[in-house]
């Protein structure tokens, strides 16, 4: 083990137990929320982590942020057919663009009958549960 402040690193500490742990020494079970290093808090503001996380303790690495695969709608302004199901509020899974096509301007999704395009602005991204 090795203790850090717990600002090290620019991790997103969150308390993992409800009420302090430990019989002769008492600590808290801290998780980061962005890259999922887990560590115990003997001392307010420090935080011990295993020789194994050091590396990782160092700077906060968040898990792949491409990862998303779905987004909701906020405001789309297409009309049409294919957009009938397209309104705010309503999630949606992203589709791979179709052939010819990029999503360098927004995410494709399916729209009725075929797949749509929203750009950016019309949409924000869903973080898997
Ligand atoms: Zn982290």
């Amino acid at each position: 083990m090795q203790t850090f402040d717990i600002n090290t690193g620019g991790h997103d500490w969150e308390k993992q137990n409800l009420t302090t742990q430990g019989v002769k020494k008492m600590y808290d079970l801290y998780k980061c929320r962005k890259c999922g290093i887990t560590g115990k808090s003997y001392r307010l503001g420090t935080i011990s982590i295993r020789e194994s996380d050091i590396k990782k303790m160092q700077k906060c690495c968040p898990k792949q942020a491409n990862t998303f695969k779905r987004i909701m709608v906020t405001d789309c302004k297409a009309f049409g057919d294919q957009f009938a199901n397209i309104t705010p509020g309503s999630k949606h899974d992203i589709v791979p663009p179709p052939i010819g096509q990029n999503n360098k301007r927004g995410e494709w999704v399916m729209g009725v009958g075929e797949p749509v395009l929203l750009l950016a602005g019309e949409f924000v991204y869903l973080k898997e549960d």
